[in-house]
């Protein structure tokens, strides 16, 4: 948590609030948030922000001062948030970095970590093309399905672990891989070198299908995810699996919600997804 969904639902809020403005300050609180380019700090006062994109479940501020480029780069997974000045967070000693912006339509952005898994990098373009090739792989909801599909067969393994695997395909988690594999009726250890084409074909559907309206819900709120905005994303409430160890499968079949402890856990119905052959 966050994976793509609420990273998307991020990306979108800085575009609708703060395209366009200009950053005035940015406060670092403490030097190790920063993973690379803490001395280029200073090159973003008066800089214009010119976009925002989503990586994986990173999102990259793009900044624009006298026709130069350079990139602000925050990692949310696991636990880190962008917050807007109005949004309360508890434990705000855990806000590493304050940008103070004017001409947009809110006046400071916050990145709040408090496990600090994550980080920002100050990244020039050469710079940003570099973290990106390191360490993401295709994005779930542009990547071709023939794409997906021989990506898919040149892979061994286990099905879970490839999806969560951000080198390979960038952005999904735990939560997001546990309610794809229930929805295309495929179980969590299939040997991905055994999926035949119109399986990958039907996985890929259903990825983008959950993942597509995981964002117009604003992602799930699981362990304190908020927009920017301070909103709530409503996806939870259509979770089927994850977390429903022991109730009912949702598809009527008898069975109850199992999960399966392996290095995350897996929440799965043993009747409707299946080790072996087509769902
Ligand atoms: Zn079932």
């Amino acid at each position: 948590m966050p994976e793509l969904p609420e990273a998307e639902v991020v990306a979108q809020q800085l575009r609708t609030h703060l395209l366009g403005a200009q950053l005035n300050d940015c406060w670092v609180g403490r030097a190790d948030i920063v993973r690379e380019g803490l001395p280029t700090l200073s090159w973003y006062g008066g800089a214009r922000l010119e976009g925002v994109e989503r990586y994986g479940k990173s999102v990259a501020l793009e900044f624009q001062n006298e026709g130069e480029h350079r990139y602000v780069v925050a990692e949310l997974g696991m636990t880190g948030l962008l917050l807007f000045r109005a949004t309360e967070t508890k434990h705000p000693q855990h806000v590493h970095v304050r940008m103070s912006f004017t001409g947009g339509r809110e006046s400071e952005l916050r990145y709040w970590n408090p496990r600090r898994f994550g980080r920002l990098s100050l990244l020039d373009r050469a710079g940003l093309d570099r973290y990106r090739t390191r360490r993401f792989g295709i994005d779930p909801l542009t990547v071709p399905c023939d794409e997906f599909v021989h990506l898919m067969q040149a892979r061994r393994g286990r099905l879970k672990p490839l999806l969560m695997h951000q080198q390979v395909i960038a952005g999904i988690g735990n939560i997001y891989s546990n309610e794809i594999l229930f929805r295309a009726r495929l179980h969590p250890n299939r040997a991905v070198n055994r999926l035949r084409g119109a399986t990958i074909i039907k996985l890929y559907d259903t990825m983008q299908a959950v993942l597509r309206e995981a964002i117009s819900c604003g992602g799930s709120s699981v362990k304190d995810f908020f927009a920017p905005d301070g909103t709530e994303g409503r996806y939870k409430s259509r979770h089927l699996v994850y977390g429903k160890e022991g109730q009912p499968c949702p598809n009527r079949c008898g069975r109850l919600i199992r999960r399966l402890q392996s290095e995350r856990s897996s929440f799965v119905c043993l009747a409707c997804q299946k080790k072996e052959g087509d769902p």
